[in-house]
């Protein structure tokens, strides 16, 4: 298997890649971690709800225009457009056909919950527990 193995030098003799036999490295590849340790530390890999966002605003019918805006009545953030807010400081965590969205603030861990009901929204909060 060694001298099927090719490693790819630069001009000052250090490697910097290595070619190896196609059967070999379809061995290798199911020993190697799906994703990137990286990629999986980012708070933004933790999926949200947005097909049942999409529902919500599917069967939306009542009077008033749905309103994307988001306000953490703890610590005071604000911003006018959850989806689109730089930094996503509020992450969707669930959202139903009911009118029901819940949101987690990312600065001060508080849980906000927009109720909608036919002529208005409630909101309920509740601090990091
Ligand atoms: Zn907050």
């Amino acid at each position: 298997m060694k001298e099927q193995i090719h490693y790819v030098t630069d001009a000052h003799g250090n490697i910097v890649a290595v070619q190896i036999p196609f059967a070999l490295w379809e061995r290798l590849k199911g020993a190697l971690p799906a994703e990137a340790p990286a990629a999986r530390a980012t708070e933004a890999a933790v999926p949200e709800p947005m097909e049942g966002f999409a529902d919500f605003l599917r069967y939306w019918d009542f009077r008033y225009p749905y309103d994307p805006a988001v306000s953490c009545p703890h610590c005071g953030a604000h911003v006018a457009d959850w989806r689109t807010a730089p930094g996503h400081p509020f992450q969707l965590a669930n959202a139903n056909l009911g009118g029901l969205l819940v949101f987690h603030c990312k600065s001060c861990g508080a849980t906000i919950r927009q109720k909608h009901f036919r002529d208005h929204v409630a909101l309920e909060s509740t601090p990091r527990s």
